[in-house]
């Protein structure tokens, strides 16, 4: 895909956020929190000084290079970001920094869940995806002539990305529970649309203003149950069909579409079993797979479907809430 899209003269770079917990199984297996403070505390920081700088060491003795370690907002949770990279180095980070993190929680005594809804009254964990596309004369998304300094080809990226971002989401949030944590105003973003620095937009772009990084995009949809090699080739496909042909930019949502009363902002699949649905009718993604990856993706999130069909929400939350252990802690 990496080269398909160089073919056609583009470039993309991108780079992931991890969010996990650190937890321990309570008396009834739930996970429970291990270490105190608020969110986004200094306080928790320091309760967890020596298990961030253990795992930064192993992060970076692993070569993984992280941008930034934070206590994110739920209980015991935490944040990295990683640098941006061609596609095939981003992913194998992903997985190398999502080793690193299980063992380094585990010399400790404690458990590091990546599951999308480690528990039905936490907050959830994302895994958004950030993105930027070059072409030979630079980035599209800054130094233009339109709206927040976009080039045509930047608007049209935007546009295309957003129509089409239904049929990513079975590969950006592949979990049955992926869709508990797909909910509005929990800054997952379940609504198509997109906004500047919005954080309840599916698709946020991050002015170069804001960060002194080159302008991106961020895709929230996005959870550490990726698989990471699929998710950009598929990006791939989508970013170069989206640069096929210019396209006109939607209005850009201002705000939380949940608080604003009336609002038309479409709702993303809001199940795997739509996900799935959307993925299936995605000819640029089954041309892209070829029809065998394609329709053995599809089987295999029909089978998780059906696995899941019969069980409580409860049951799927605590059915997952150690992932990427399968069968939990038994
Ligand atoms: N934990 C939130 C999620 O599920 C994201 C919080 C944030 O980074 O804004 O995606
Ligand atoms: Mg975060």
């Amino acid at each position: 895909m990496e080269a398909a899209l160089a073919d056609s003269g583009w470039r993309l770079r991108a780079g992931f956020e991890l969010e996990w917990v650190v937890v321990v199984p309570g008396a009834d297996g739930t996970p429970q929190a291990v270490l105190p403070g608020g969110p986004y505390g200094a306080d928790r920081l320091i309760e967890g000084l020596d298990y961030a700088s253990a795992l930064l060491k192993a992060l970076d003795e692993a070569e993984v290079p992280w941008l930034q370690f934070h206590p994110e907002y739920g209980p015991s949770q935490f944040e990295l970001s990683f640098a941006p990279d061609r596609s095939l180095t981003v992913a194998d980070h992903l997985i190398r920094a999502r080793l690193v993190i299980q063992r380094v929680t585990r010399r400790f005594g404690w458990y590091s869940s990546f599951s999308a809804k480690p528990r039905l009254d936490w907050v959830g964990n994302g895994g958004h995806l950030h993105l930027s596309v070059l072409h030979d004369q630079g980035p599209i998304l800054q130094g233009g002539q339109g709206i927040h300094g976009l080039k045509p080809e930047g608007e049209a990226l935007i546009a295309g990305l957003l129509e089409q971002l239904p049929s990513l989401m079975a590969l950006a949030s592949p979990s049955p529970v992926s869709y508990l944590r797909l909910v509005p105003s929990s800054w997952s973003a379940p609504f198509q649309v997109w906004g500047v620095e919005n954080r309840e937009a599916a698709l946020r772009l991050v002015p170069s203003a804001a960060d002194g990084c080159d302008a991106h995009l961020e895709i929230k949809a996005v959870d550490p149950t990726t698989n990471p090699y699929l998710l950009l080739g598929a990006l791939q496909a989508q970013v170069k069909a989206a640069l096929e042909r210019p396209r006109v930019l939607p209005p850009a949502q201002i705000g939380d579409p949940a608080a604003a009363p009336g609002s038309s902002a479409r709702r993303l699949p809001s199940s795997l079993l739509e996900a799935r649905d959307a993925l299936a009718a995605d000819h640029v993604l089954e041309a892209a797979m070829g029809p065998l990856l394609h329709g053995s993706l599809l089987d295999s999130l029909a089978a998780e479907i059906q696995r899941v069909q019969q069980l409580q929400v409860e049951d799927q939350v605590s059915g997952c809430c150690w992932w990427p252990l399968v069968g939990g802690l038994a």
